[in-house]
């Protein structure tokens, strides 16, 4: 049974474990997962972007007003670090993001990038015995990242020189989780970052807490999983991806928003 904090640290569970989808928290249909099963190539499907980076939203009316907060609290944080416009579903535009507490399967998880239609992000309210996705927004924005378009980032092309998988460590049925992507995939132009929101935990999917499965190589004593902001560099390939850093204004911007809210 998992037991669940408010304070959730990389040593304890697993809230975007959830099981049958793709590194714990992505939904790919199964054409999809082997087609993009270590990324999308951003330049030849910028449809998966969302157009003109305008995100209508719908959250549903089960949650909790406590929980609305947090969901709230990270789209505005979103919209606050980037020039993407989350907006309150019209309830005409034909593509939204439906965050809704779904049962099956339970969890935090996502599609990566826009699929078309309404597209849930799931995120499950704390409960006895399920995992918690609303503790803090840093869940809520790792889910939105991954509706954004944004892959884990130990699963960058150029990840072994900064971490170690364990494999030895893994829960046999999760090791693709760990698996990389190709080095076209790669399109952002920043540096590897321990510190991102989209970074797994020393122990995810581990068989035993004691026994990592990721580890970094370059600073021995880096904690990596941080759920609770943004890092500078999610913030940036954030807006990197949606075109804000396009011109020099906006760079300037964006670039003091990220240094400076960024972790
Ligand atoms: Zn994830």
């Amino acid at each position: 049974m998992l037991n669940m904090t408010s304070d959730l640290t990389d040593s304890e569970i697993d809230p975007e474990m959830s099981p049958g989808l793709f590194q714990g928290d992505m939904a790919l249909t199964n054409d999809l997962y082997n087609y993009w099963r270590v990324g999308i190539k951003w330049d030849a499907f910028p449809e998966k972007l969302w157009k003109n980076g305008i995100v209508p939203y719908s959250i549903s009316p089960l949650y909790e007003p406590s929980d609305q907060v947090t969901i709230l609290k990270a789209i505005k944080t979103l919209n606050f670090m980037t020039c993407i416009k989350f907006v309150p579903w019209n309830g005409k535009s034909k593509d939204y993001l439906l965050i809704w507490p779904i049962k099956y399967p339970r969890g935090c998880w996502s599609f990566v990038g826009r699929f078309g239609g309404s597209q849930i992000v799931s995120l499950q309210p704390p409960d006895k015995n399920g995992p918690n996705c609303l503790g803090t927004e840093g869940r809520a924005m790792h889910e939105l990242m991954h509706a954004l378009g944004v892959f884990h980032e130990q699963s960058r092309w150029d990840r072994d020189k900064f971490v170690k998988i364990h494999e030895e460590n893994i829960i046999p049925r999760f090791r693709s989780n760990f698996d990389k992507q190709s080095l076209d995939n790669t399109t952002y132009g920043f540096e590897y970052d321990y510190d991102s929101i989209m970074h797994y935990g020393k122990t995810f999917f581990s068989k035993s807490k004691s026994k990592p499965t990721i580890t970094t190589k370059m600073n021995h004593s880096k904690k990596i999983g941080q759920r609770k902001a943004l890092s500078k560099g999610d913030c940036l390939k954030l807006n990197d991806l949606y075109g804000c850093l396009d011109n020099v204004p906006m760079k300037r911007k964006y670039y003091n928003i990220c240094n400076f809210m960024g972790i």
